[in-house]
């Protein structure tokens, strides 16, 4: 039998673990997790497969009629990137040293990937370059420039891809004067978010990412309870505004419904061979704590 003693404690216990919880709740942010809105619907393609289709504020995923998901307004940039600064983990100064000291494939193999004139080249078939380094929480400086030489339309011009831990992906393509779906040109959340507005540069010239990059957070279940965020200055222009990313980034088709994967707190930070020689320099680093 309890004594009223060992009542009154078992009382203030669970008041305590009840107060534990919800703060623990709180701390991880009071992010409202209904918006965007995401519905999914069950559809069937033109092969009569049944796919899921992913729609973001009512917008489908790559939704390509401009009248559903117009484009972002062009906006022209300033001409100066960013060096980096004192406490900033540089993982590429455009040495061929400072490329295989800090890359590698994504077997943890020699890159293929060319070094020239102090910039990292995608080389079509050599698969992704990823960071020896991992990160989670982070700013990343990067600076990339899509082929001089203007080949291919849409998606097939330019493109590669900055992911962040190796899972989320902002898009790198040839976006000047090359029309695409809104959420796959530079800058946007792969197929997630669109940017605010296109400050791509011409084809050839270096542009710059500079992204503020919260990790997500998962429980113990593996179930997302906090989104990551992303706020990106493309070419020194607001892009992305603390945007909480709705699910994966990946490439599923035009239906694209993707949910988050649990996954370690740090991965690599890796760049997309897509075919393309993309080149990549002046690539920075400096984590972030968790809010
Ligand atoms: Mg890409």
């Amino acid at each position: 039998m309890q004594k009223p003693l060992s009542r009154s404690l078992r009382f203030f216990a669970s008041i305590f673990t009840f107060t534990s919880l919800l703060s623990a709740h709180l701390s991880l942010g009071e992010e409202d997790m209904s918006k965007p809105v995401i519905t999914v619907e069950k559809k069937k393609d033109a092969k009569g497969n049944e796919s899921l289709y992913m729609y973001i504020d009512g917008v489908k995923v790559h939704e390509t009629d401009t009248t559903k998901q117009p484009l972002p307004p062009v906006v022209t940039p300033g001409d100066k990137p960013a060096a980096p600064p004192s406490d900033a983990v540089v993982l590429f100064d455009g040495t061929t040293k400072s490329f295989s000291k800090n890359w590698t494939d994504t077997q943890g193999g020699v890159s293929k990937w060319n070094v020239v004139d102090g910039a990292m080249e995608s080389v079509r078939g050599a698969g992704y370059v990823q960071s020896k380094a991992k990160f989670g929480s982070c700013q990343l400086h990067i600076e990339w420039a899509s082929p001089a030489k203007v080949q291919g339309n849409g998606q097939g011009r330019g493109n590669s891809g900055v992911f962040l831990m190796g899972t989320y992906e902002v898009q790198v393509l040839d976006s000047y004067d090359n029309q695409t779906y809104a959420d796959g040109q530079a800058g946007a959340l792969y197929g997630r978010s669109k940017p605010l507005v296109n400050a791509s540069r011409k084809a050839g010239e270096w542009q710059s990412y500079d992204i503020i990059f919260h990790r997500p957070l998962f429980d113990k279940d593996g179930k997302v309870t906090r989104r990551a965020t992303f706020t990106i200055l493309h070419n020194g222009v607001l892009i992305q505004d603390h945007i909480g990313l709705s699910g994966g980034t990946g490439w599923r088709g035009p239906n694209a419904a993707s949910e988050y994967k649990a996954h370690a707190d740090k991965l690599p930070i890796s760049m997309q061979d897509h075919g393309n020689p993309v080149r990549f320099r002046n690539i920075w680093v400096r984590e972030l704590k968790d809010k």
